[in-house]
């Protein structure tokens, strides 16, 4: 009898949507409310990491990089 491996991927958690890259908007800025909220929740989707695109515009949201 073969059996055949299935790798199970670990939990995503809120720190892999997080960046090295240092946040830049005013203090108190919606903005990190915003990005805080999205580390958050995208952990929950169950959607693998390669399938997320985020797509920002231009100005203080052109800084919203996360992973
Ligand atoms: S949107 Fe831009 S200018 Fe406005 S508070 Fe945020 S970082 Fe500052």
């Amino acid at each position: 009898m073969s059996e055949t491996a299935t790798a199970v991927k670990p939990a995503l958690t809120p720190k892999d949507f997080a960046t090295d890259q240092e946040v830049r908007w005013c203090p108190g800025c919606g903005d990190y409310s915003i990005l805080a909220q999205v580390q958050k929740i995208m952990p929950t989707l169950g959607i693998p990491k390669e399938n997320i695109v985020i797509v920002s515009g231009i100005g203080c949201s052109s800084r919203f990089h996360i992973i």
